[in-house]
């Protein structure tokens, strides 16, 4: 099972989710909302190479933490992973949007200047202009879209960016969600958990609830569910790069 959007550190016992994500032989991509929270976060994963750890600003704290930005850049190296950046165009967030394009332009620009990294995503109610910052910083990486909600042609504009997706259960649960996901290369498709945010029956979602949201996606794509597993794992080799290309490395 992967979880490609899990906030590890922000749950109140980050070791027990750990240990269970071990036990569970778990794929699992933890991001950080600040650049100071990332060595605490990476070292709840120290030893355990299926978990890795992304450095993020996130748009909702944008407004607080830009300062931060020095640090991001001076991390970066370390790091394959981005996230969780993005914008979101929510009400309560617009006040300090320029702050957040400011930061996200800056994330982007310093993934250009590294090489690429891996970068998973927020673009709530603000789909196109992330697209648009996505468009143009070509070499910024491989972009996931963690819990798209955009219009479908933004889904098709993303699709056409190169851009992935991570799809969680409440995603499927939805209408427009799963109408989205099924629009959505296969082959560009990973699970997320977005825990503990995201609710999953009403708690708080945990790495292991993707299990639903696999269930979700084998009955859109109508295949067993060790098949919907095997096309998940191949899209996390592809994604990360550990099928084919030997120049990349970590
Ligand atoms: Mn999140």
């Amino acid at each position: 099972m992967i979880d490609l959007h899990c906030h590890l550190d922000l749950y109140p016992k980050p070791e027990r989710v750990v240990q269970e994500c071990v036990k569970r032989t778990m794929y699992v991509l933890s991001v950080t909302t600040t650049p100071a929270a990332w060595e605490g976060t990476s070292a709840l994963a120290s030893g355990h190479d299926r978990i890795r750890t992304a450095i993020g600003l996130h748009p909702q704290l944008a407004g607080q933490r830009k300062g931060e930005l020095s640090r991001f850049r001076e991390l970066l190296p370390k790091t394959r992973y981005v996230g969780e950046v993005g914008l979101d165009g929510t009400p309560e967030c617009l006040p300090y949007w320029h702050d957040q394009v400011e930061v996200f332009e800056s994330v982007l620009r310093a993934c250009v200047s590294v090489g690429g990294r891996v970068l998973s995503v927020h673009s709530r109610r603000a789909e196109k202009e992330v697209l648009s910052r996505i468009e143009s910083h070509p070499g910024a990486g491989k972009i996931v879209l963690h819990w798209f909600s955009g219009h479908r042609r933004e889904l098709q504009r993303a699709v056409d960016l190169g851009c992935w997706f991570s799809v969680g259960p409440s995603m499927l649960h939805s209408k427009n969600g799963y109408n989205l996901v099924a629009a959505m290369p296969q082959d560009r498709v990973l699970t997320e958990s977005d825990g503990p945010f995201a609710m999953y029956q009403g708690r708080s979602a945990m790495p292991w609830d993707v299990e639903e949201a696999v269930r979700g996606l084998a009955r859109l794509w109508q295949l067993p569910a060790t098949e919907t597993n095997s096309q998940l794992m191949l899209n996390l080799c592809t994604l990360i790069g550990k099928d084919t290309s030997p120049s990349e490395s970590g």
